[in-house]
């Protein structure tokens, strides 16, 4: 069980679940990806429109975080974060930051492109508009 958050493995996973009480406690991934501030993925948001809209947008990724964390522990964002002109937002897994890309272009249009660096361990999305 992991001290931070609660979830458990088993079965083969990290997973919601209630264990044990005396079940080894050791951090999951996602609280060793946050505590070490080492994301999966990185999603920067640009443009006019997303100046305007930042509280919307954010709210839309945190809302894409929770419907995709409730089935998988370990998809978090990290961090929302303002940078120059761009919003940046980290999370611990390459698939949450696809979604949330994903759900924004589906959302609002705009231009999303992805790219996996070396060895397909980070995934950088970038959406524009
Ligand atoms: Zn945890």
């Amino acid at each position: 069980m992991c001290p931070d958050c609660g979830a458990v493995f088993r079965e083969g996973r990290w997973q919601w679940a209630a264990g044990p009480a005396d079940a080894p406690r050791q951090a999951c991934p996602a609280c060793r990806r946050i505590a070490d501030g080492y994301p999966a993925g990185r999603l920067t948001l640009t443009g006019d429109f997303v100046a305007a809209h930042r509280d919307e947008i954010v709210r839309l990724a945190r809302n894409v975080e929770a419907r995709e964390k409730e089935a998988h522990a370990l998809k978090r964002i990290i961090g929302v974060n303002r940078e120059e002109e761009a919003v940046v937002v980290t999370t611990t897994d390459m698939q949450l930051a696809r979604a949330i890309g994903e759900a924004l272009a589906s959302s609002y249009q705009g231009e999303l492109d992805y790219h996996y660096d070396e060895g397909g361990s980070f995934l950088r999305v970038r959406w524009s508009r």
